[in-house]
């Protein structure tokens, strides 16, 4: 079948080595995240190709849509969702060699290909006094491509936002083998922006190729302090107050790992002109002190700040070597959900509930940036993984009832896609769908993912 292929694409790249097609199958979603039933669905691609340039990915795209063949874009394989898994015969398209990199430092702006590392960006950039702002615990092997496709998140969010607000303009390629081309403007008022569709989609209208980002200015001064608080209920009102009162943090991590009634973690970064990040962090200690915090040392502060990419160099370390499951053992999983800040105690209180309820174990609960986004890690032994979904799914329903969103960055993929209806409501998801349709109507761009 793939005869075709080459002859469609003479120059492509295409691996069928069975261990290179097994490898890129996966994402980092595994069945002890609650999910056996994701087991048996988890398939094997029947190709990787990998190509160089952009025409060679739409000349594969198009032979791919009338061999009916569905086409996987694959960045890093770090999402958490199943997105960039290959639930039937696939050729997954492996953009690692779609990795230029320029910089255009008087503009801000950052032209990538979609294969590039956040590392690599981070470290072109660098050399120009300027940085990313979007870092994920994910820096070093999530992609350009990947983090538009999920619409990420990280840890200098509260400054620079969530992906989409630094997307300028992509390159694409649509399912039927076309090329998007968008244009970068600061501010544009030219009805909707096709960009706009592909960010946070997980491939399925369109593969990015190529992305231009808007960066910020390396800070003169950072500032980085650690507080310890009486209650993860003091450390919210802290973050609401700073919010409120202006005070202007690029990093606000709070986390608490047992049960109420419990001591929390508040880690706060401050970046800025020489004064100004000082300025903020002493705003922020005031309120700190009224809410009963305590601050930590230095050392200890500045210890989670540098280790915040640790967990992630593990997790890549073990896939690379193919060590197995890195959190084998037990049953594990999360929930990163936004709910409006009037009902964060509520939902708080039904996931306390639930974990009680099931005698899992909370390993952490925590907010990050804003205090309307709330995060739960939990575990339980091996034979809990319909507890752990049975909580899971609680705390996500109770975020979505309660006015909220089931997940704040990390997309939908296969994991989440039975609770999409409920999302965005019927009206909603039929949208999604038709657009979806008149983009793709075989259905060839990652089939199976979203509720799509
Ligand atoms: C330990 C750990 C920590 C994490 N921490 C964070 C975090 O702090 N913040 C955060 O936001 N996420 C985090 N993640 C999740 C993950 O790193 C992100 O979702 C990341 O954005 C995925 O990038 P990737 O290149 O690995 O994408 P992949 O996993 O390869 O793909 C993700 C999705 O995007 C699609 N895709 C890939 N490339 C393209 C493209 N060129 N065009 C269109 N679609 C494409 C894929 O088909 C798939 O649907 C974490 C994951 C792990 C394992």
């Amino acid at each position: 079948m793939l005869e075709g292929l080459h002859a469609a694409c003479p120059t492509l790249a295409v691996d069928t080595d069975p261990a290179a097609c097994e490898a890129a199958s996966l994402d980092a979603l595994r069945p002890l995240r609650g999910r056996p039933d994701f087991g048996p669905v988890a398939g094997r691609a029947l190709a990787v190709i990998v190509p160089a340039h952009v025409g060679e990915l739409s000349a594969a795209v198009r032979w791919a849509a009338a061999a009916g063949l569905p086409v996987v874009a694959r960045g890093g394989g770090s999402g958490l969702m199943g997105a960039a898994a290959v639930l039937r015969p696939a050729l997954v398209a492996d953009l690692r060699c779609l990795n230029t990199i320029a910089v255009d430092a008087e503009s801000c702006l950052v032209r990538a290909g979609a294969g590039a590392t956040l590392a690599r960006v981070e470290e072109a950039l660098a050399a120009h006094g300027l940085m990313l702002g979007h870092d994920p615990w994910t820096i070093g092997v999530a992609t350009v491509g990947g983090v538009i496709g999920t619409n990420g998140l990280g840890y200098l969010g509260a400054r620079a936002g969530s992906v989409v607000a630094q997307v300028r303009a992509l390159e694409a390629v649509l399912a039927d083998g076309r090329v998007l081309r968008t244009r970068a403007s600061p501010a544009r008022s030219v009805g909707l922006d096709p960009a706009r569709l592909l960010i946070g989609t997980e491939g399925t209208l369109g593969i990015v190729t190529e992305a231009t980002l808007v960066v910020l200015p390396r800070p003169e001064e950072r500032i980085v302090r650690g507080y310890r608080m009486p209650s993860f209920t003091a450390g919210v009102t802290v973050a609401a107050r700073c919010r409120r009162a202006g005070v202007r943090a690029s990093c606000l991590e709070l986390s608490a790992d047992e049960l109420p009634p419990a001591p929390a973690f508040l880690l706060l970064v401050f970046d800025g002109l020489l004064g100004e990040a000082a300025l903020h962090a002493g705003r922020a200690a005031d309120l700190v002190r009224v809410a009963g915090g305590e601050a930590t040392s230095a050392n200890e502060a500045e210890e989670r700040w540098s280790g915040r990419h640790a967990i992630a160099e593990r997790w890549a370390a073990s896939r690379d070597a193919r060590a197995g499951d890195w959190l084998a053992g037990g049953q594990f999983d999360y929930a990163h959900v936004g709910v409006p800040l009037a009902a964060l105690e509520g939902v708080r209180a039904a996931a306390h509930a639930l974990i009680r309820h099931h005698g899992l174990r909370l390993i952490e609960e925590g907010l990050w940036h804003w205090p309307e986004l709330y995060s739960v890690a939990l575990s339980g032994p091996a034979d809990a993984a319909a507890a752990v979904r049975d909580t899971i799914d609680g705390i996500l329903r109770a975020a979505q009832d309660a006015g909220g969103t089931m997940e704040y960055c990390h997309g939908v993929g296969w994991k989440l896609a039975h609770l999409m209806e409920r999302e965005h409501g019927a009206v909603g998801l039929d949208v999604l769908r038709r657009v979806r349709a008149a983009l793709d109507p075989a259905g060839v761009l990652n089939p199976g993912k979203g509720g799509l």
